[in-house]
């Protein structure tokens, strides 16, 4: 596989997804962040992203609830390079009905190389990162490369 270098803007788009279990958790880590956060572009899966608006007072490109979708749907937005960054508070002690569709969300941001924050302590790391306010340089899969390997 070849990579090639993106650059992510200092600006971020950036998508936020919380299970049931996780949510309160997920609103109230967002608040501590409110003044990182509105400086930024946030995307959520549906019942995440409403509880977002409400809490933050900012605006949320709210996508499908997550079992109905929203998962894939932010999966795709990733692998067109729409999102830069993925804050994933998934809850480890409960099964989840739409399992495949987080592992699929999960696996792709690794393909993408994007950040991606699964707790709390992860998240804080992420936004206090050095790295975090300024454009970031990354390696991505040469997609060109890879499908001409595939059809020559
Ligand atoms: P929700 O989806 O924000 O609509 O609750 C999150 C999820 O369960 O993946």
């Amino acid at each position: 596989m070849k990579y090639i270098v993106r650059t992510m803007k200092a600006k971020k788009n950036i998508a936020l997804v919380a299970h049931d279990n996780q949510k309160k958790k997920l609103l109230n880590w967002s608040k501590k962040n409110i003044q990182t956060l509105e400086k930024h572009s946030l995307y959520a899966t549906g019942t995440t992203g409403y509880l977002l608006k409400e809490t933050l007072k900012q605006d949320v490109i709210c996508l499908f609830s997550g079992p109905m979708g929203g998962d894939q749907q932010l999966g795709a937005k990733v692998a067109e390079g729409e999102i830069d960054m993925l804050i994933f508070f998934w809850d480890p002690l409960e099964q989840q009905p739409h399992d495949p569709d987080i592992k699929a969300l999960l696996r792709i941001a690794a393909v993408w190389n994007i950040p991606i924050a699964c707790n709390e302590s992860s998240a804080d790391f992420l936004l206090t990162s050095t790295l975090f306010n300024d454009e970031f340089a990354h390696e991505v899969p040469d997609y060109d490369d890879y499908l001409d390997s595939r059809v020559n």
